[in-house]
């Protein structure tokens, strides 16, 4: 942690050079690119590639334009000889599954139904995402040149085991590999001989008709969808994450206007020190509140991880801060990773 290289007064990441107040008057796309700059060493570009004239992948709001052989922001999607596909072979993933025993740690499982069953969730955890969070926790989705493979089929059947009750969709982020996802999930639900709940944890920046389609998988089948809300400041969002968050706002937006259903939609903030303050969290919170006042939302505490490892865990002032800002707009406030915070008391 360092101070402000500007103002020398608030503290900064070391990563990013500038505290919040500094950030929100003087981003840049150089400060930005250069935060993100350490990607390269996996392969991967520092911002969505815009080469012109080059393919459109419009998987995700990225919307990456790319030239013959070149990758996308995700690092999954690549121009072969013309056409975009993914780096994983067809109706194969980059991505890995385990079986996680109910209740699990899971973002929804303080309110979710499916957490009190008993019986085993089916993980899917994707390599690559179409964020670059400086904060990744879980940050080995970005080795999806040496992950092995798996197919759809290999997917389906394990999700067909008989302890299996829901499937959680996460990683990196479902959306590089959402037609993939959402044709597996019509097959599980087609072949399987009861309910077994499908489950979305995402950054929600997908294309919107893909984001859709896979809610109102969701919905028959009694899961529930996750928004991951890194941040409300423009500035703020673009440099914690590399890309613009818009499209996971316009999403959840849209998904809360059609299916006003209880306790399906729910979002979770993670409190980066300093930066996503009880400013941030309190806009986050009205948002989630004109869709709904029930809405659920969670609020996880930081622990230090990736490249923001010279941040503390969320300070606790911090977290009764932003939990309070939360409740002015929300009935339903949830703290998550609170062991974190007995570390520091
Ligand atoms: S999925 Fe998103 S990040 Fe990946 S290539 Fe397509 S537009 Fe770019
Ligand atoms: S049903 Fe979905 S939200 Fe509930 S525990 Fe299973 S994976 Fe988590
Ligand atoms: S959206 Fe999630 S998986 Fe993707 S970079 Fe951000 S924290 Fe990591
Ligand atoms: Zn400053």
């Amino acid at each position: 942690m360092i101070n402000c290289r500007r103002c020398q007064q608030e503290k900064a990441a070391q990563a990013i050079g500038l505290g919040p107040s500094c950030l929100k008057e003087v981003v840049t796309e150089e400060i930005i690119s250069q935060a993100h700059f350490s990607r390269q060493k996996y392969g991967l570009p520092s911002s969505p590639p815009r080469n012109k004239p080059g393919l459109l992948c419009s998987y995700c709001a990225n919307e990456c334009q790319l030239g013959e052989g070149q990758v996308g922001f995700c690092g999954l999607r690549i121009n072969r000889s013309g056409r975009i596909n993914s780096l994983a072979p067809e109706k194969y993933f980059a991505a890995s599954f385990y079986y996680d025993p109910l209740p699990t740690n899971c973002c929804a499982a303080w309110f979710c139904p499916g957490s009190k069953e008993r019986g085993v969730n089916l993980a899917v955890f994707f390599y690559g995402c179409n964020f670059d969070c400086l904060f990744c926790q879980n940050a080995t989705h970005r080795l999806i040149r040496i992950t092995s493979f798996l197919s759809l089929e290999e997917l389906v059947k394990a999700a067909l085991v008989p302890q299996v009750r829901c499937v959680c969709f996460f990683g990196g982020s479902p959306e590089p590999q959402l037609p993939l996802a959402i044709e597996a999930s019509q097959e599980i639900t087609r072949q399987a001989k009861r309910k077994i709940r499908i489950c979305w944890e995402w950054n929600g920046g997908g294309h919107p008709t893909l984001v859709q389609k896979a809610a109102e998988i969701s919905l028959e089948t009694g899961g529930t969808v996750k928004f991951d809300l890194k941040a409300w400041s423009p500035a703020i969002g673009r440099v914690l994450c590399g890309v613009s968050l818009d499209r996971s706002f316009e999403n959840l937006s849209r998904l809360g206007r059609l299916f006003p259903q209880a306790d399906f939609l729910t979002a979770t903030t993670l409190l980066v020190p300093f930066y996503i303050d009880e400013g941030e969290v309190e806009s986050i919170a009205r948002f989630l509140a004109s869709i709904n006042p029930d809405f659920p939302y969670s609020l996880l505490i930081f622990h230090p991880d990736d490249r923001l490892r010279d941040l503390p865990i969320t300070p606790k002032q911090q977290v009764q801060a932003c939990y309070e800002a939360a409740r002015r707009y929300l009935r339903r406030v949830n703290v998550g990773n609170l062991h974190l915070l007995e570390r520091i008391l």
